[in-house]
């Protein structure tokens, strides 16, 4: 766990969110400023800064954080399409650094994105 990082906080339950799905390693919540009816984040528990630092013992990992994705996007009934975006950097707009997806949907998505 990183102090200083916002969503191990989360993680640790030091800060209060609105949690879809805890298991062993995955964390979802809803995100605070919802861009769409649903924006729910997804991410490991523990603290990876971005999908830049995966590394290849990070494979079981992608493949529960991708499952729990596929899960998300059932619950909230999303059989239309949804999105999964990470933003990797400063140009992409990340602004928490802890790796998370954002499973976005429930309405029609722009191409490309801005
Ligand atoms: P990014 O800009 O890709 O790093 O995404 C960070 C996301 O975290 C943004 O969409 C924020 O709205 C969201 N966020 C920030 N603080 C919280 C929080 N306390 N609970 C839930 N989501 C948050």
């Amino acid at each position: 766990m990183s102090n200083d990082c916002l969503f191990c906080r989360i993680v640790a339950k030091e800060v209060d969110a609105d949690i879809v799905h805890d298991s062993s390693e995955v964390l979802a919540f809803r995100d605070i400023n919802p861009a769409a009816p649903t924006h729910v984040l997804v991410i490991p528990k523990r603290h990876i800064a971005s999908a830049n630092e995966l590394s290849d013992a990070d494979g079981h990992l992608l493949v529960d954080l991708f499952q729990t994705m596929a899960s998300v996007s059932a619950t909230a009934g999303l059989e239309g399409g949804h999105r999964i975006v990470t933003n990797v950097g400063h140009d992409a707009g990340q602004s928490v650094h802890h790796l998370h997806f954002h499973v976005v949907g429930g309405r029609s998505l722009g191409w490309p994105p801005g």
